[in-house]
């Protein structure tokens, strides 16, 4: 709830706050090791400065528009819980990149194929595939009249962030952090229901306090009994591909950790 009130408080200001936490994720996002990932392979639309047709949907004034939220973390550290969380509880679309991703790759599309090599190996997507699932998710939308929305995994390159601020305004960029000894513990322990979606963890991660670390304690999530033998696991939840997943999300994000904002 602490984290709740702080982030509606934050809303309230969010002209000022979108220009401070926009430029926080750019730079965050601006880090030389960044620029040698391999995930710049965006094509002419991007590299044209195109905005894709959906994302012109976006609104700029926050008058009279629900909150425009993005949830950024490493892999496990929780932020698709938080965010749906509050999607809940304030009535807004709750927009998971990654979502976006496996959804198109069960489909049976022409990019289902290619999508699911990269994600199994742990990397990312190219940032124009990513801008085109999101800017068919935000079509969909603005056609059922929708408005607001809590990003999560987006935007994950400074291309990205740079697209993203370019179409609207950013109410609030909240950056989840937990320590790297519970990250791998926690995607190893996902569990999702193949029925109802729901998202679950069946690690408990009990840290003890060490050389004047404290120690940390999250108790498990567990599934209630109707989806306990539903449950399946990510492919890409393996630990070989969590770590490569955690050393690109690293060397994307080695600023903010510097930055310490
Ligand atoms: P997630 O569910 O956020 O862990 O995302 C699962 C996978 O989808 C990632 O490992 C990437 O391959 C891909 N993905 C999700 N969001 C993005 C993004 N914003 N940019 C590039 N790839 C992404």
């Amino acid at each position: 709830m602490a984290v709740f009130s702080r982030c509606s408080r934050a809303a309230t200001a969010p002209t000022r706050i979108a220009t401070a936490t926009f430029a926080y994720v750019i730079r965050a996002l601006s880090s030389s090791s960044f620029c040698s990932s391999s995930t710049l392979n965006t094509e002419t639309d991007l590299n044209n400065n195109n905005k894709p047709a959906a994302l012109g949907t976006l609104q700029r004034e926050p008058k009279g528009r629900n909150v425009q939220w993005v949830f950024l973390g490493c892999p496990g550290v929780g932020k698709g819980t938080y965010a749906s969380r509050l999607s809940n509880l304030l009535g807004v679309p709750h927009i998971a990149t990654g979502d976006l991703v496996r959804h198109e790759l069960a489909s049976s599309g022409p990019l289902s194929s290619k999508l699911k090599e990269i994600v199994n190996q742990g990397k990312l997507v190219s940032d124009e595939i990513i801008i085109d699932l999101l800017s068919k998710r935000l079509g969909v939308e603005a056609a059922k009249g929708e408005s607001g929305f809590i990003l999560d995994g987006f935007p994950r390159t400074i291309r990205q962030a740079e697209i993203l601020e370019g179409v609207t305004d950013i109410d609030l960029v909240v950056n989840l952090k937990l320590r790297e000894e519970a990250l791998l513990a926690k995607c190893l322990g996902r569990r999702i229901c193949s029925e109802c979606g729901g998202n679950y963890n069946v690690a408990c991660i009990d840290i003890k306090a060490e050389n004047g670390r404290p120690g940390m304690y999250m108790a498990a999530l567990p599934p209630p009994p109707q989806c306990e033998s539903k449950l399946i696991t990510r492919a890409d939840d393996t630990e070989e591909v969590v770590k490569e997943r955690l050393r690109i999300y690293h060397e994307m994000f080695y600023c903010s950790y510097r930055l310490d904002l």
